[in-house]
């Protein structure tokens, strides 16, 4: 049998033998009683071992001045109900190994265990990332960020979307979306000795014999598997080098991508739609302890936010009258909005907290401000785009219908200077057996600061890469 987590200890009924495994919390004495707080992880709680050293056992008790915050133990004894409020069981400890010490001050080389039970700043958290998942906040971050890839692909897999793993590496740069880190095994060093004035770069001496980089969306390889097996999503890695220092953008990050062949724009917001309210119910049902603390210490009301959107209808609304209702209000805002516009987070807050009271799908915006493969409507100005915002954060999904007419796509690439030749294999699935199909992105982290009320995108992903930031 698999050694016991403390989740699994939590379901058994007293009166049986066990051992406690993981890392002290919390250490109090009473008299002759010793109160060990023992947490490994498996869930939000800590489990109360007790030792009663009225008996006498000098061994035992010889060795509990070892049993400081963040030692590592394995603690044998009987669950039995617990007097104390707030817990059911407890354990009655008869037996005591301090696998690993943690020094409370330090010596020799070995300085102090940095987590003391004294709360501490995120910040001073995010310096010592390999650390941080033993504390409360970080622990309960890390099993919500799991659920919620598990919840992704349970909700994928449910409707028949194939999970694709799109290239991480690539030398297309889907959009524009986001500047991209080079990849590449040339010499610097020798290439900047070599050309003081800075000559140009021959790439077909690099090792794809072309500039590649790292991927910034799966979308476009997405959209080709789409056209053959109709339903797939990618969940992988994507990078943008965004010189933007702000608490919602990483150089690295998460993203999720379904695509869909057949699906029409309203299909793909009824997708989206079910999609987050889904996840959400996950995150609810499956990580009612860890919500229930950030609810309490991280940002009050998000267990109800969560619900309130679970429990709402989506409000579907063109761009042109999300426009129309804002300049009615043109007041209230820093950023007077007109049409053309690219909507701020102060509209998109008024949008859901205003205007629909919930969540709004924003459809059908200024093909100016979208990117080049979505589909273009008859009346020349706007694209079957859809975003999806919620109360609280704005944008949280970005999609829509992508345009599969040929001369259509090739007319807005040559508008834009695109170079149909670098497109060719893209321009291939609306050549050979078009059919309409749409999808989405959405990013991993910003769910999960969505869910946790994290403020900080670098606080909920376990070793965040940003501007100057590389750490672990
Ligand atoms: P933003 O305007 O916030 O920079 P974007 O318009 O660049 O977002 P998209 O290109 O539509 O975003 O990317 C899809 C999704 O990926 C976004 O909705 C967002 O959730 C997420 N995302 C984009 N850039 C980042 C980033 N630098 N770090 C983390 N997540 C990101
Ligand atoms: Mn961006």
């Amino acid at each position: 049998m698999l050694p016991l987590l403390i989740k699994e200890i939590f379901t058994l009924p007293p009166g049986q033998d066990l051992v406690v495994r993981g890392w002290v919390r919390t250490k109090r004495e009473l008299k002759n009683l010793v109160f060990v707080e023992v947490n490994d992880g498996s869930c939000f709680k800590s489990i109360q071992c007790t030792f009663d050293c009225s008996g006498g056992d000098r061994g035992i008790f010889s060795r509990l001045g070892s049993l400081t915050t963040g030692a590592s133990v394995e603690i044998r004894g009987k669950l039995v109900p617990s007097p104390a409020a707030g817990q059911a069981v407890e354990v009655q400890a008869t037996e005591l190994t301090v696998t690993g010490e943690a020094p409370a001050e330090a010596s020799g080389d070995t300085s102090a265990y940095p987590l003391q039970k004294k709360r501490h700043s995120l910040e001073f958290l995010r310096e010592i990332a390999h650390l941080r998942p033993r504390t409360n906040t970080f622990g309960a971050v890390a099993r919500v960020r799991n659920r919620m890839a598990f919840a992704v692909h349970e909700f994928f897999q449910a409707r028949s979307f194939q999970y694709i793993h799109t290239p991480i590496i690539t030398a297309s740069d889907a959009e524009g979306a986001g500047a991209m880190f080079q990849v590449t095994t040339l010499n610097l060093e020798a290439l900047a000795a070599g050309s003081p004035a800075g000559g140009a770069v021959d790439y077909s001496q690099d090792f794809f014999g072309k500039r590649a980089g790292l991927t910034v969306s799966g979308q476009l390889e997405a959209e080709t598997y789409a056209t053959a097996l109709s339903r797939v999503y990618t969940f992988g890695p994507t990078f943008r080098a965004e010189n933007s220092n702000t608490t919602r953008h990483l150089a690295e990050f998460w993203m999720i991508e379904p695509e869909a062949a057949f699906f029409h724009l309203e299909d793909n917001m009824t997708l989206a739609e079910d999609f987050l309210k889904s996840l959400f119910t996950a995150a609810l049902n499956g990580c009612a302890d860890d919500l229930a603390f950030f609810d309490a210490h991280i940002e009050k009301g998000i267990i109800e936010t969560l619900q309130s959107v679970v429990d709402s209808r989506f409000t579907r609304i063109s761009y042109t009258n999300a426009v129309a209702e804002l300049e009615k209000h043109a007041g209230l805002f820093e950023f007077k909005p007109y049409w053309g516009c690219d909507l701020q987070s102060e509209h998109e807050k008024f949008l859901t907290e205003s205007v629909a009271a919930g969540p709004v799908i924003v459809t059908d915006y200024p093909r100016e401000i979208k990117a080049f493969y979505m589909k273009q409507n008859d009346d020349g100005k706007t694209v079957r785009a859809m975003d999806v915002l919620v109360p609280r954060l704005g944008e949280i999904i970005g999609g829509s219908e992508r345009e599969e007419n040929l001369e259509r796509l090739e007319g807005r690439m040559a508008e834009l200077g695109m170079n149909k030749a670098d497109y060719s294999w893209y321009l291939d699935l609306r050549r050979y057996g078009t059919v309409p199909h749409s999808g989405f992105g959405l990013g991993f982290e910003r769910l999960i600061q969505y869910i946790t009320g994290m403020a900080n995108i670098r606080d909920v992903i376990p070793y965040p890469r940003a501007v100057g930031q590389a750490e672990f």
